[in-house]
């Protein structure tokens, strides 16, 4: 054994960043203590320092290469006994290499769960996992397992919800493709399995994910069943922690995909499953043909999805229908509107002059479309194929041309299609209505999309990444709070912890008159505005605040807290207009068919003040999208500010649904984009590492080379501090537990080792 007057650890031992300096590099010589360090293509290989001179410093690696390469190439590695912990906050160093390993280290065992702090990491397995069903509620339940998990985080929810009739909620977000929905279903079961009483709502609640799955998912080239809006489902539970009631909220931005596919995706999967699974009287009802008869769908190259049998789905819809109790009447009206929006895609125009005017083709898709629709053909026809100016007293009929034809009939479809499905997310909230509502008792759950960041970003991303501002701002200040509170509890001092807030960015977005969503609402109202102009627009606003970025020709950037994002303003004013022809929206009203008419009254548009049928301009009644988009997220938000929420992060391993590969980069990515390294900043600021006296004392008090007079953990917590000349800014004893920064751990077990 060493002796213990050797110069003390702490000076030795990286600082907080994580860094190697000079004498830290000494010591991790002579301690052949492992180091991270970065390979040429950015990866990162454990190995040992050899030697260092200046600037230059050889490691031996792991793999049994010797390398050479620059000291901010080396990162230091965490002590074994830090392998695979279950809280990253726990590991000594957080840098990004030990980060990662870590949760590779665990996904490699299929321990796809870890904390970071109070955040639940949940690294999607692209596989069956055998860590769920009724034993391991149980488990979680009594406590007899207590690793990470969904099933632990929403006991947790619970258990305070019952004991503080606090609300509470489960934030969960991620890419697309990374487990959200998943995730949260498998949180909905753990509650409905606790909360499963006698009157079987449970069992509804459950059964409303095949219902908005159906119409609300589709095959994209990152996930076969992603969701392509935001679902804030809120469960209502009652005196006795019986589930009472829920109610759902959606939030969504553009619906082009009903009518316009990129290769490899599909259509929602409602259309697929209503033509490979009705029946043939109900087909012949509908008029219904084969999916790949219809230009909406056939116009991707993909059908079908490897292992889904969407007739089989088509059938688990139809129970699903029968829980929530939908009559057969609105059924049959439902099945009727998708028919025809299929239809719809079927019409074709013929040009009739030399300016691209237009008629409407009168064939099987016409007069299928008009009666499902409950409408004349020539109405329709009319409709589609003209649009009527306001000169003075009179309405003057004008022809249209082809791109405007095309344009109407797509708006059309779009528009009956996403008022369907919020008329079906009304009637599935009618179905699971709570008698009378109670505060205090609820859990909901969160799954929104997360943070986009593509090689071309348009007007989606906008959306999508604004609303990720807004929670990850929900997401620092809850952090912030909690970490506050800790320190306090334990009475230490609380030198504040900086920080990183995203107010900058959010005032860019919302900021009235000169925000982004304001000067896009402006400029949406000029119908001679184009994505030029409003790029212009933006940049001469908006060049002096920091979070704007100025960019070549009809782009711009902003600068998010998960990075910089360049977005393209070609398609944005159209996407945000989302204009519906006038003589569409009236002859909407003028259908026989009952939902057709409620959809037009929801509008609350009227024809007179369009002062352009094709949506030169938005019109003066009519919210733009992203207006409504933030109208829909406010809602949100403010229903979770009165909650306390736990956050869920869900990552992909990989860019190919693949289980067992696991890309650095990819995650990385991710860890960023999700705020988990943000945690880990803040964390790292502080004093990260937390363990009560009587761990410490009990793992490290042998140490001591006096006999310590007093027994308690406390007094010898602190001789053992003092015996290794551990700085004193380096810690802060609490009444209960003691406060360290980081690498301090990793010192003092390197020590210990020597001693056993
Ligand atoms: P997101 O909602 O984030 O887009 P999903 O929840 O739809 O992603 O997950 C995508 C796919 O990943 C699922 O269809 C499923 O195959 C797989 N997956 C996600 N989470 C799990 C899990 N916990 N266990 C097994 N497979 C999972
Ligand atoms: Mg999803």
């Amino acid at each position: 054994t060493s002796n213990t007057t050797d110069s003390s650890i702490a000076g030795e031992a990286p600082p907080p960043s994580g860094e190697l300096e000079d004498d830290n590099v000494v010591y991790f010589i002579k301690k052949k203590l492992n180091v991270w360090c970065r390979q040429p293509k950015g990866k990162w290989e454990l190995g040992t320092i050899q030697s260092t001179s200046g600037d230059e410093t050889s490691v031996s690696l792991s793999n049994g290469n010797v390398m050479t390469v620059a000291r901010s190439e080396i990162l230091p590695a965490n002590p074994d006994i830090l392998e695979g912990v279950e809280d990253l906050i726990q590991l000594s160093y957080l840098n990004e290499p030990s980060v990662l390993h870590n949760l590779q280290f665990r996904y490699s065992q299929d321990l796809i769960y870890s904390k970071a702090g109070p955040v639940l990491i949940a690294v999607n397995p692209f596989k069956d996992v055998q860590i769920y069903g009724n034993d391991y509620v149980s488990a979680y339940r009594q406590k007899t397992i207590d690793n990470p998990h969904v099933y632990a985080m929403a006991d947790a929810a619970y258990n305070e919800m019952m004991k503080d009739e606090v609300n509470q909620s489960i934030i969960i977000s991620g890419e697309s493709g990374s487990g959200k929905t998943e995730t949260a279903k498998i949180a909905m079961q753990y509650l409905a399995a606790l909360g499963g009483g006698s009157c079987g709502i449970e069992n509804e609640v459950l059964q409303t994910n095949f219902i908005l799955e159906a119409f609300g998912n589709a095959k994209t080239s990152r996930n076969d069943n992603s969701s392509r809006f935001g679902k804030l489902i809120e469960i209502h539970f009652s005196a006795m922690g019986k589930i009472c009631g829920a109610k759902i909220q959606t939030c969504k931005n553009v619906q082009s995909r009903v009518v316009q596919l990129a290769s490899g995706e599909r259509s929602y999967h409602i259309f697929y499953q209503l033509c490979a699974g009705s029946s043939s009287d109900l087909k012949e009802r509908l008029k219904l043909r084969a999916a790949s008869e219809y230009n909406y769908l056939n116009q991707s190259d993909c059908m079908t999805i490897n292992g889904v049998n969407d007739a089989k789905k088509f059938y688990r819809l139809m129970k699903a229908l029968d829980v929530i109790k939908m009559s057969k009447e609105e059924r049959e009206v439902v099945f009727k509107m998708l028919a025809a929006i299929l239809w719809l895609g079927n019409i074709s125009f013929e040009i009739t002059d030399n300016e691209n005017h237009v008629e409407v083709v009168n064939d099987e898709a016409l007069t299928s479309t008009a009666s499902l629709m409950g409408c004349g053909s020539e109405e329709l026809m009319e409709a589609l194929s003209t649009c009527k100016i306001q000169a003075g007293k009179d309405t003057i009929t004008k022809p249209v041309t082809l791109v405007q034809a095309i344009d109407g009939r797509d708006a059309l479809a779009k528009f009956i299609y996403a008022s369907l499905f919020d008329w079906l997310v009304d009637q599935v909230n009618m179905s699971l209505e709570v008698g009378k509502r109670r505060t205090g008792r609820s859990i909901s759950i969160l799954d929104i999309y997360g943070f986009e960041s593509f090689q071309k970003n348009s007007f989606e991303q906008f959306c999508i990444n604004y609303a990720n501002e807004r929670l990850q701002q929900h997401f620092n200040r809850h952090l912030f709070k909690l970490e506050q509170e800790d320190y306090e509890l334990d009475g230490v001092d609380w030198t504040k912890v900086e920080f990183e807030d995203n107010q900058e960015c959010l005032d860019l977005f919302e900021k009235k008159p000169l925000g982004l969503i304001s000067l896009l609402d402006e400029e949406s109202n000029f119908p001679r505005a184009s994505d030029l102009t409003l790029a212009n627009k933006l940049k001469q606003h908006l060049h002096t605040n920091p979070c704007f970025k100025d960019e070549r020709g009809r782009a711009f950037g902003v600068r998010h807290y998960a990075g910089e994002v360049v977005y393209e303003t070609a398609g944005f004013l159209e996407k945000n207009r989302d204009p519906l022809p006038s003589d569409s929206i009236q002859l909407l009203s003028s259908c026989s068919c009952e939902l057709l008419q409620s959809f037009s009254k929801m509008l609350n548009h009227s024809p007179k003040h369009s002062n352009s049928p094709f949506g030169g301009a938005l019109d003066s009644q009519k919210q733009s999208v992203a207006m409504k988009f933030k109208g829909q997220l406010f809602k949100l938000m403010h229903q979770l500010e009165s909650t306390t929420p736990h956050f869920i992060r869900c990552i992909k391993a990989n860019a190919k649904q693949l289980p067992g590969m696991y890309d650095e980069d990819i995650v990385l990515q991710q860890l960023k984009c999700c705020g988990v390294l943000e945690v880990v900043r803040i964390s790292r600021a502080g004093y990260p590492t937390r363990m009560t006296h009587l761990e410490f004392s009990g793992r490290y008090g042998f140490l001591l080379t006096e006999a310590n007079t007093s027994q308690d953990p406390l007094s010898i917590s602190v001789a053992v501090l003092q015996q290794f000349n551990i700085p004193p800014e380096m810690y802060q004893v609490g009444f209960t537990k003691l406060f360290l920064r980081t690498g301090q751990i990793g010192a003092l077990e390197d020590r210990r080792k020597q001693f056993l």
